[in-house]
This record gives C-alpha cells, sequence and structure tokens, in this order.
C-alpha cells in the first residue's frame, strides 16, 4: 500500500490502532516528556508558530492533533472573547489531559473540546479562519485526505500552519539525531514512562515523515497556496504555511 508520492504506509486499522495506544499511554506524561526530549525547545517551535499564524481578535481556531493544548492556551488569549478556539484530536486520553490542564490555567470560556480525526473534521465548509497542526500530521494515516479535508474547512483567506519533525541537510547533526532518537529516547521513556515501545515508535514516525520539499507539494496538491517552510533548528523540525483563497 503506497501513497502518490510513493510513501509506504502501514496498514491503516493496524496504524490507526497503534497511534491509539502511544497516545493513551503517553497521555499522563506527555508535557514532562516534551521538556525533557526537547530540552524544552518545543516551547520556541510552539512560539514561532503562534507568530506566524495571524490569529487575533474574533478569529475562529482549531489547534488539531491539540494533545494537551499548548497551543491552544495561547491562542484561547489572541481571540479574545468573540473569538473561538477548538481543540480538536482523536484521542481522549490526550483531550482529557489538555481540558484538564487548561482550566486549571483559568483559560476557560472560549476554547471547546471535540474528538475528531483529521482525516474527516466535522465542520461545514469555509468556516475556520486559522487551524494549526503541530506534531500531529505524521501520526495522521492518510495525510492527503486530512490535508484536503482542512483546505475544505478554511475559509477564504484562512491559513494552514504545519509544525513536525522534518529532515536536516547537516550531516553530523543528522547522525547525532539519529542516535538520539533511536537510543536516547526509547531509554528515556522507558525511564520517565515505563514505556520505551511509544516513543521507538516516535522515533520512527519521525523517520518516516515526509521532508520539506514533499509536505510543501502535498498541500499544494491538497489546494494550499503560496505554500512555503522555515526550517527550525537546522531543520529537526520545520513550519509549513499554506493560504487559501
Ligand atoms: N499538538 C500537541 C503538541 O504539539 O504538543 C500534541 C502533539 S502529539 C505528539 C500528537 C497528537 O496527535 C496526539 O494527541 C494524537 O492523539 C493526535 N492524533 C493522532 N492522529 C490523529 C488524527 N488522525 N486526528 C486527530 N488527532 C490525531
Amino acid at each position: 500500500d503506497t501513497t502518490h508520492f510513493g510513501y509506504k504506509t502501514v496498514a491503516t486499522q493496524e496504524k490507526a490502532s497503534m497511534v491509539a495506544d502511544v497516545f493513551h499511554s503517553v497521555a499522563a506524561k506527555y508535557d514532562v516528556m516534551n521538556d525533557l526530549m526537547s530540552f524544552g525547545i518545543h516551547r520556541l517551535w510552539k512560539r514561532q508558530t503562534i507568530a506566524c499564524s495571524g490569529v487575533r481578535q474574533g478569529h475562529k481556531v482549531l489547534d488539531l492533533a491539540g494533545g494537551t493544548g499548548d497551543l491552544t492556551a495561547k491562542f484561547s488569549e489572541l481571540v479574545g472573547e468573540s473569538g473561538q478556539v477548538i481543540l480538536g484530536d482523536i484521542n481522549d486520553s490526550m483531550l482529557r489531559v489538555g481540558r484538564d490542564k487548561l482550566r486549571d490555567l483559568g483559560r476557560v470560556g472560549n476554547i471547546e473540546y471535540v474528538q475528531m480525526n483529521a482525516e474527516a473534521l466535522p465542520f461545514p465548509d469555509n468556516s475556520l479562519d486559522v487551524i494549526t497542526i503541530a506534531f500531529g500530521l505524521r501520526n495522521v494515516t492518510d495525510k492527503d485526505k486530512a490535508l484536503r479535508s482542512m483546505y475544505r474547512v478554511l475559509k477564504p483567506g484562512g491559513r494552514l500552519l504545519v509544525l513536525e519533525f522534518s529532515k536536516t541537510d547537516n550531516e553530523a547533526l543528522s547522525k547525532l539525531y539519529d542516535f538520539y532518537s533511536f537510543n536516547i529516547l526509547p531509554t528515556m521513556g522507558k525511564l520517565v514512562a515505563n514505556d520505551s515501545e511509544s516513543y521507538r515508535y516516535l522515533a520512527e514516525s519521525i523517520r518516516m515523515h515526509p521532508d520539506q520539499e514533499t509536505l510543501k507539494s502535498m498541500m499544494e496538491e491538497a489546494g494550499f497556496e503560496q505554500a512555503s517552510y522555515q526550517n527550525l533548528t537546522g531543520g529537526i523540525v520545520a513550519l509549513h504555511r499554506g493560504f487559501k483563497f
């Protein structure tokens, strides 16, 4: 089974249920692990995403695969009382951890928590101003379908931001990163969350994910215009952006 870009896809059901197991398993420890695994740098990557999002008062924003809601928290401030943020995720354990955290932070009133699959977004056509998907797309089984679904629900003038692991073209950094992902990361997963398998899956899903140019083409194929990207941390992560006009 391959996508039209030639990527191998694990049998659909198998991948979806593996992803579900991983995120049910890591939900409670997710935030701690994120800080540990990225040395806190994920906060900078997310800050950059927010800076490029164009989110403002009154906007309707979807934080897709939003998990524990880091982006949602900031968007809820930016859209104000007249706006709305939807934290959408397929996994109810992640949604629950996110909701509890945001309520503890006092972020209430303009946030909705909705269980949804990125491949079939439960919104009318042309209804959202901004969609972000941070470290989520690589877990989605049919990425092309998900991108088409995001395009459909955005308003004309709306934009999509995809924050995701990508490919660094620095050889030394790439070697270091591979060693880190396949050796240190699962060991950390074992020590902190007693779950090395989930973190091995994460490392593998990162290696399988399309590189910068491929993802840009996939966005264009789904209809996005002015698709572009910027590398963060030497291309270990890339932030893609595209518009619907
Ligand atoms: N966006 C958050 C962040 O950056 O911290 C969470 C990212 S977490 C690595 C990936 C999230 O994607 C998980 O919460 C998982 O449940 C969600 N996910 C996986 N497949 C999905 C799908 N098909 N539709 C919606 N969410 C999905």
